[in-house]
């Protein structure tokens, strides 16, 4: 039995930008029970663009999900 001690998560490279985002876990449960190809949507948490990814696209990634920025509502001094 393999202990994972470094936490990981499903997602998705941004074709756009490259940042990681962590894919929607009722969609990768969905593909798991129906054997079907599954493609969903993922909004970039980094630039925000929306792309399509299949199955095919998750990875496995170490750490945690990058969290999405609410621009509108975030408050982030800048640095100087
Ligand atoms: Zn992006």
């Amino acid at each position: 039995m393999i202990v994972e001690l470094e936490k990981t998560y499903r997602g998705v490279l941004c074709p756009r930008c490259g940042a990681r985002s962590a894919a929607p876990a009722r969609a990768l449960q969905v593909a798991q029970e129906t054997y079907t190809p599954q493609t969903f949507l993922v909004r970039c948490a980094q630039c925000e663009g929306e792309g399509r990814f299949s199955m095919a696209d998750v990875r496995a990634f170490s750490g945690e999900p990058q969290k999405r920025v609410r621009r509108s509502r975030a408050k982030i001094s800048p640095p100087r």
